[in-house]
């Protein structure tokens, strides 16, 4: 089965989730971001979805403001709510209206919350094993995590230059479209479409559902 519009508001209600206060480049990632999400899953304007029960991929569509679980019994484990929390990130981007962010940074800043709040939930958290270049990358995000503090404290700065290295790794991971993307790329976050009183009630309904 995936996971339920019920781990995903877990996610979004966790204490840890919503302490979290940073910039990255020019996105502001905070708990605040978090419960405006919440509240639009709550109104119906983004629509929870069941993925592919055989996926461990989730997903946030900007256009359709749509978030897809990914497979997992109920309820969600840390890992998996660390997931489902990055594609909140993608929602909190969209839900601010942030249209000239690239969809590079878009996606460094939700590795980066999702790997704070896996190592603010659990302290002794390091990186698993995985293929060289995704390891290598998710060890990046977790320097880059100690070297901000970020793992212990709030309000950490993080540049767009400071991001490069990341992003040039990002670009050149395999089995993902990151690479089919130039730096320059917009993300498509462009705030949350109308779908009107009826449209959101059943979509609201669709999120209840599932
Ligand atoms: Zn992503």
């Amino acid at each position: 089965m995936s996971l339920k519009t019920s781990d995903v508001f877990a996610t979004l209600n966790d204490p840890v989730a919503l302490d979290m206060a940073f910039i990255v480049g020019p996105i502001l990632v905070t708990g605040i971001g978090y419960r405006l999400v919440r509240d639009r899953i709550m109104d119906g304007s983004i629509v929870v979805v069941d993925g592919d029960p055989s996926s461990g991929l989730a997903f946030y569509d900007s256009t359709e403001d749509k978030l897809t679980t990914q497979a997992g019994n109920p309820p969600a484990d840390l890992d998996q709510r660390g997931l489902l929390l990055h594609e909140c990130t993608h929602a909190l981007i969209d839900v601010c209206n942030m249209p000239r962010v690239t969809r590079h940074i878009d996606e460094l800043t939700a590795y980066i919350a999702q790997h704070v709040y896996l190592v603010r939930s659990q302290p002794t958290w390091t990186v698993a094993p995985n293929n060289p270049p995704w390891k290598a990358f998710f060890q990046s995000i977790f320097d880059l995590i100690k070297r901000h503090d970020l793992h212990n404290s709030n309000f950490a700065m993080i540049t767009t230059d400071e991001l490069e290295p990341l992003r040039l790794q990002l670009a050149a991971l395999p089995y993902v479209n990151y690479g089919t993307f130039r730096k320059e790329s917009l993300s498509g976050s462009n705030g949350l479409k109308d779908f009107g009183t009826f449209g959101r009630m059943s979509r609201l309904l669709t999120s209840m559902m599932n």
